[in-house]
């Protein structure tokens, strides 16, 4: 059976990643692990961890690997498990260097192969694109601040107001970009030495950074 098609989409917050994601999946009939589902799934159970995920999720801090990991490695399984699986895409994994680490572990029993993609934005794009983004204040569809999106002054599915995140504000942004470079940049590095990692320009409109992504995978 032909090698399924397994691919980590790295880069900042802001950097548009998600959105290739889902054009990967769609293109290719792919799976598509998104650690912020996930753990929004977990969320909902009414136990101890369950109740405590709520939280830490709402105060936007971050969870211990080993949760992630073990709900991570759930879904694998049942990946594995899949008949004719075409291969899958991961959103918002390895989150730092010890999680790559294990993903490897993990591929490894499984006699998967991993290629990373960086979706590259510099700093400064990320802090422009995130704190001029905004949320739909009834939906909460998200309205991105990149090519035409950038003059929409409504909800484009439900027509509510538009506002800033508190996320969005600028002291968090910086926190999210100081947080990207001390976690993420070493898993970048090394995918990078272990001859893994693709590059992408995320800095051109979205078709284009998704052609460049089908020319590397
Ligand atoms: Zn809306």
């Amino acid at each position: 059976m032909k090698n399924p098609l397994i691919i980590t989409l790295l880069g900042k917050s802001g950097s548009g990643k998600g959105t290739q994601a889902k054009f990967l999946v769609k293109k290719f009939g792919l799976e598509y692990i998104g650690s912020g589902d996930l753990l929004r799934a977990r969320a909902q159970k009414n136990d101890f961890t369950g109740k405590k995920l709520s939280e830490v999720l709402r105060k936007g801090q971050l969870v211990p690997t080993p949760i992630i990991t073990k709900l991570w490695l759930d879904r694998v399984e049942e990946l594995k498990n899949k008949k004719n699986l075409k291969g899958f895409v991961m959103d918002g994994n390895p989150r730092k260097i010890l999680e790559a680490y294990l993903i490897d572990e993990v591929f490894e029993w499984y006699g998967w192969k991993l290629n990373a993609v960086l979706v590259d934005i510099s700093n400064k794009e990320a802090i422009n694109r995130l704190t001029k983004r905004k949320i739909c204040s009834a939906c909460k569809e998200i309205i991105p601040y990149i090519g035409s999106f950038k003059n929409i002054k409504e909800c484009p599915k439900c027509g509510g107001k538009l506002v800033q995140r508190n996320d969005d504000k600028i002291g968090p942004t910086r926190k999210r970009i100081e947080w990207f470079k001390k976690e993420v940049s070493p898993i970048i590095n090394y995918y990078k030495k272990t001859k893994r990692l693709a590059e992408i320009n995320g800095e051109q409109a979205i078709e284009r950074v998704f052609e460049d992504i089908l020319k590397v995978i």
